[in-house]
């Protein structure tokens, strides 16, 4: 009988598909076929993922298959290179190869396959010729961060009698491969050998030493930090912290102000889990933006950690997901998608800055990297830690009802305290015929900055050159062909760009409407802002960091890396700049308009204006150095930049929970929101009203709808898009929503039509 999370090859129809067993049913119908073949010999992915991916699939009502995509290897169900098998008959019989003889039992995962190889399963990929002759393809074979953990048989094994057939074994394994040996060649496909293994260390039969086995990457080399005793705040936050460790599940809201210290939280938390012998999970919006955290944690907690970056290849993939599954690494960081990493029993769950938005995965499935956090760690019993200087509303919300316990960290570590905020009257300052960019006051401060040798920091919003290009004679606007949206100028005006589908042209020279030749560019981005501060001061090192950069392979973390060595005083950017790092040069951080996500037509844009700036005004004097910030605004009686100013989290909180209520918005109301694409516009809004019309048949008063309307992004990549919002009981929305499209679609595959639950935007 299969276990659980083994792949199986199942007939379907003509072919034969690999199938995932998620569980083992009693009663069959006589109708059922038979496995054809079971394909791994343990379970792939350990129980509590699986229970995961199956709450996953019903939570947010994605398709089950894709769900538990999730939690197998990377490019594990579908890829042909995951199983080897045999597959003609040209074969000379009389080959000893071992390798093909094990093939000839039955197809292999090819980790399994590398490994009786005698070869790392990453740095070559094994490849079956029809002639039956395996080949390693070495031209992906790149260098990983791999530290390997090698067993060494000591003097006392001599005097050791093993007790159990396991330690006999390890013992027997380790000297037949000469008395030194990769920890998971010791371990090979036995995993359970562990326990013996680590008590044979324990009785010191067997030491364990760690060897860099190839070359660590750039971001992950650098001075290693040392470690410091906890300030009496963070001792009071991770007391409780500790204690629940090893106790069952514990769900913690960190609220921590930029700059008080909690990445120390997070790392004494993660030493102790695994001095429990269990092992931990590190979460963060984006890795490459956070190369310091990375760095700081591989110093500190060495060959332990894997580091899920996404430039890994492919082969680098597939080895760090069988170092976690085989217990070599114990600590897994990464974006969104670590939450799967196939550590087995887990103790700790961490989710840095937890109200980003980047948590949420924008196709199917559409999960909450941090709401599945916090369901892994209840799966796991494990405690969950989940920090922001910034909160979002519904993480302090559920603190405030109680369930999550709130932890704070108020004050910043050093002696300088937050960082002082000055808001300019954009409009003032605009009728005195200032610079729009830069006024008056900004430009003054970045010039003493460059004077002093103190860098700063200038955020925009908004990238490229110009929003947007009108014609003066009949005020068309320059919009893309696929989309409903103004196209946007890059690279000096010389590009348009649409930033939804990509589509690029030259800039138009005349009018797409009326031919008229006089075109003007309104409107202003990052790379208008570089050349603005170039300008005004010619002597300044500019850079710019945005998505348009991050393109470019390592661009991110180079131009990171010279800001932080002192090589550019003023960094332009994006929401990119505001993010954790910890730059202790930085002493201004200029908002070149602080307005820019205010107008948008999301329930969360004061929400998320308010944690930029709060985020951003951070990066200004954070170690011996007094910060300053300075913000421009149209608006600056607004509540959020207002309170971001004051640096008021809990006031802002209570504001804004006000209008969540008012309005039936999250946190005071759940959301699903449903999105229906069509090539033809009238087939979209007939089947909109359909779908809307079925779902009030079955609201019952549990939830509401509203729309169809047109999506805020009424046209997008040729496709015309419906909107259907509800509000209500989650339940409830979920099962309406399940019974009206299974009615209209069918039970397996549900057309153009996007279902969000949970949305963190509507827009
Ligand atoms: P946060 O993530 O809360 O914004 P960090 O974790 O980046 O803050 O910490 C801010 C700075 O304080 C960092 O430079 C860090 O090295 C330093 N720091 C943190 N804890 C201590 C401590 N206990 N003693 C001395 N310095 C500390
Ligand atoms: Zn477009």
């Amino acid at each position: 009988m299969p276990a659980r999370g083994v792949r199986v090859l199942v007939p379907f129809g003509p072919r034969r598909v690999i199938g995932l067993v998620t569980g083992i049913a009693t009663a069959l119908p006589e109708t059922m076929k038979d496995v054809v073949e079971v394909l791994d010999e343990v379970p792939l992915a350990p129980p509590p993922l699986l229970d995961l991916a199956t709450w996953i699939s019903e939570h947010y009502l994605a398709p089950p298959g894709e769900c538990h995509r999730l939690v197998l290897p990377p490019a594990g169900v579908r890829a042909s290179r995951a199983v080897v098998r045999l597959s003609g008959g040209e074969m000379s019989p009389s080959d000893d190869d071992p390798v093909l003889a094990a093939l000839r039992a039955g197809p292999l995962p090819l980790s399994t396959l590398a490994k009786r190889m005698g070869r790392d399963p990453t740095a070559r990929i094994a490849r079956l010729r029809r002639e039956g002759r395996v080949e390693v393809d070495q031209d992906l074979a790149r260098p990983g961060f791999r530290q390997l953990r090698i067993a060494v048989l000591t003097p006392t094994a001599a005097d050791l009698r093993p007790r159990g057939r396991a330690q006999a074994e390890v013992l027997g394994r380790l000297t037949a491969a000469g008395g030194r040996a990769p920890v998971p060649h010791v371990l090979r496909d036995r995993p359970s050998l562990r326990g013996a293994l680590d008590r044979l260390v324990e009785q010191g039969a067997i030491t364990i030493e760690e060897e860099r086995a190839v070359r660590t990457p750039e971001m992950l080399e650098g001075p290693v930090k040392l470690r410091p005793e906890p300030t009496g705040d963070q001792a009071s936050v991770l007391q409780p912290i500790l204690a629940a460790l090893g106790a069952g599940f514990a769900p913690f809201l960190l609220h921590g102000v930029t700059g008080s210290g909690k990445t120390e939280v997070y790392f004494r938390a993660i030493e102790r889990t695994l001095e429990q012998g269990r092992s931990a999970l590190l979460l963060v919006p984006e890795i490459a933006l956070t190369p310091l955290l990375v760095r700081a944690a591989v110093g500190r907690l060495g060959a332990v950690v894997s580091v899920l970056h996404s430039e890994l290849s492919v082969g680098e993939r597939h080895d760090q997901w069988w170092r976690l599954r085989e217990g070599e690494a114990r600590v897994a960081i990464g974006a969104r998608s670590a939450v799967f990493a196939p550590l087995t029993d887990v103790g700790l769950v961490i989710v840095d800055e937890e109200h980003e938005a980047a948590y949420k995965q924008d196709e199917s499935p559409r999960y909450h990297g941090r709401d599945v956090a916090v369901m892994r760690a209840r799966l796991e019993g494990a405690v969950v830690l989940l920090g922001s200087a910034t909160p979002s509303l519904e993480s302090n919300h559920n603190a405030l009802a109680g369930k999550y316990r709130r932890l704070v960290l108020p004050r910043r570590i050093g002696s300088q305290g937050m960082a002082r905020v000055d808001v300019v009257d954009r409009r003032q300052a605009l009728k005195a015929g200032a610079d729009p960019i830069l006024t008056p006051p900004l430009r003054d401060a970045l010039a003493e900055r460059l004077a002093r040798k103190e860098q700063s920091l200038l955020l925009l919003n908004r990238r490229g050159y110009a929003t947007s290009l009108l014609c003066r004679e009949c005020g068309m606007q320059a919009m893309c062909p696929n989309c409903s949206v103004a196209l946007t100028l890059h690279k000096g005006g010389r590009v348009a760009l649409c930033h939804y589908c990509a589509f690029e042209t030259s800039a138009p020279r005349a009018c797409g409407s009326c031919k008229g030749e006089y075109l003007r560019l309104t409107g202003y981005g990052t790379e208008k802002v570089l050349e603005a501060v170039r300008a005004a001061l010619p002597t300044a090192r500019v850079e710019r960091l945005d998505r348009d950069l991050a393109v470019r392979r390592g661009a991110v973390a180079h131009v990171l890396a010279s800001f932080e060595a002192g090589e550019t005083d003023i960094l332009v950017g994006t929401q990119m700049i505001a993010k954790g790092h910890d730059f202790p040069r930085v002493t201004l951080v200029g908002v070149v308009d602080a307005d820019v996500g205010l107008g948008l037509p999301d329930f969360r844009a004061a929400e998320r204006t308010f944690q930029l700036l709060t985020q951003v005004a951070g990066r200004s004097g954070r170690a011996d150095l007094a910060g300053e910030v300075i913000l421009q605004s149209h608006r600056p009686d607004h509540y959020a930049l207002q309170l971001a100013c004051a640096q008021d989290y809990d006031a802002f909180f209570e504001r804004e929970m006000e209008f969540r209520r008012t309005m039936a918005y999250p946190p005071a109301a759940t959301l699903v929101n449903l999105v229906l694409r069509a090539r033809d516009s009238t087939e979209g809004a007939e089947a909109a009203d359909a779908v809307a019309a079925r779902l009030r048949g079955l609201a019952g008063g549990n939830f509401r709808v509203l729309g169809p309307a047109f999506a805020p992004l009424a046209r997008l990549r040729q496709e015309h898009r419906f909107q259907i919002l509800l509000k209500g009981r989650r339940k409830a929305m979920r099962d309406a929503v399940r019974e009206a499209l299974v009615e209209r679609y069918g039970r397996v595959r549900w057309p153009g039509v996007a279902v969000d639950v949970d949305p963190v935007t509507i827009m």
